[in-house]
């Protein structure tokens, strides 16, 4: 299926040190981007579907990378079915799992959190609920996993672990499981903040530093943030990426951004949800921390859009989060609220309104174009003018 998206009014690229792509059209084949840039003369005619953006901005898919994913679209925590696709009406395509922590009666015997990781890999590797793309799998860290454990996790095509609610003495005895999984290719993640479960304490600066993960898991605080002075160390000591999350402490969000823009280590900058748990389900969440933080601080818009989409596709090694030619086409249509007093979406995120959604593509394929579920109206009206499949693009009413 070959789809052409035209008459955009601004590209973001997802990529912070370069954020604009030039143009105002998009070409996708099958599930890739083919181009970026202006249509050829007759592109329109051999096209399935043709979406007219009416001039809004084109961003990629955000990567929400701590979802508390368990199976089906089903979170026991808040008991609610289908929050996945009302995420995607938030803006989010794909879905990253903080370990299946949630699951009721989850195992915590080594053979268990391996089964568990490999099942929730597995229920979601061809599935996409509702068109969000889910990367599930974290196996739990418990003491008594080895390196073979991890070979074979990974060789199953697990790609995750996470630190943090393991029946660990004290946060230390995470610092040989990490290396282990690390040693084995996993991508390692690690609760940062007050303490998770009872009898675990908080894991704060010196902790992270001896584990080394991938990704501190919600540095700002899950919910509870650790001291002011180990963010810094973090950072500088450290190649440890920075998640910050909405369901978390907003002062240490801000702190974290401007300290990872003093020390040059926005790369590492990611922004995720850490939802649903005690906070809620949050379909907007990323959009509200993208308008935080573009609000608060002096960065721009699209940095932190940026954030939020190719800074998690990079430190993930996902083939989304760019709009460029030859990544996963998920592509997201924003623009200024209706009724608002921005004219765009980039100035009204950074007048601290959240943008709102048009459209939504994921994997080469229009979830919805008009209306977003979850956001306010649009003002400029994006629709499809061409279409040569039998689809219902409005959204769903649930
Ligand atoms: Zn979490």
């Amino acid at each position: 299926m070959k789809t052409i998206i035209h008459n955009i009014g601004q590209i973001v690229s997802g990529d912070w040190r370069d954020p604009f792509a030039g143009g105002d059209c998009i070409m996708i084949e099958g599930e890739r981007i083919t181009a970026v840039g202006s249509a050829p003369a007759d592109a329109a005619r051999e096209a399935d579907i043709v979406i007219d953006a009416d001039g809004m901005t084109a961003i990629p898919g955000l990567i929400d990378s701590h979802v508390h994913i368990t199976f089906g679209d089903y979170t026991p925590r808040q008991r609610t079915v289908g929050y996945l696709e009302s995420y995607l009406h938030g803006g989010t395509t794909t879905a990253i799992s903080a370990s299946e922590v949630h699951v009721p009666g989850r195992p915590k015997d080594v053979e268990g959190v391996k089964a568990l990781a490999v099942a929730a890999q597995r229920c979601f590797a061809e599935w996409r609920p509702g068109g969000m793309r889910v990367i599930a799998g974290s196996v739990i860290l418990e003491p008594g996993l080895k390196r073979a454990d991890f070979h074979e996790l990974a060789q199953k095509g697990v790609r995750l672990a996470k630190a943090g609610f393991g029946a660990v003495r004290t946060a230390y005895d995470y610092v040989p499981l990490v290396a282990a999984a690390n040693a084995e290719g996993l991508i390692t993640t690690c609760h940062t903040g007050g303490s998770s479960i009872p009898g675990s304490g908080a894991i704060t600066g010196d902790h992270l530093l001896k584990m080394h993960p991938t990704v501190s898991f919600h540095i700002n605080g899950g919910p509870t943030a650790m001291p002011d002075a180990d963010f810094e160390r973090v950072i500088v000591e450290s190649e440890i990426a920075l998640q910050v999350c909405t369901a978390g402490n907003l002062r240490t969000t801000l702190l974290c951004a401007r300290l990872a823009e003093k020390h040059r280590a926005f790369d590492r900058f990611l922004i995720a949800t850490d939802t649903p748990t005690g906070s809620g389900i949050m379909p907007l969440g990323m959009l509200y921390t993208i308008a935080h933080l573009a609000s608060l601080t002096d960065m721009p818009a699209e940095r932190f859009i940026c954030a939020a989409t190719g800074n998690n596709a990079r430190i993930y090694g996902l083939d989304s989060g760019y709009i460029a030619p030859g990544k996963a086409a998920d592509i997201v249509l924003v623009d200024a609220p209706d009724g608002g007093t921005q004219a765009t979406a980039l100035a009204a995120i950074k007048h601290g309104d959240i943008a709102a959604v048009g459209a939504v593509v994921s994997a080469g394929v229009p979830r919805f174009v008009g209306r977003s579920r979850n956001t306010p109206g649009t003002t400029r009206k994006a629709r499809v003018t061409v279409s040569r499949v039998m689809q219902d693009f409005s959204a769903t009413p649930h």
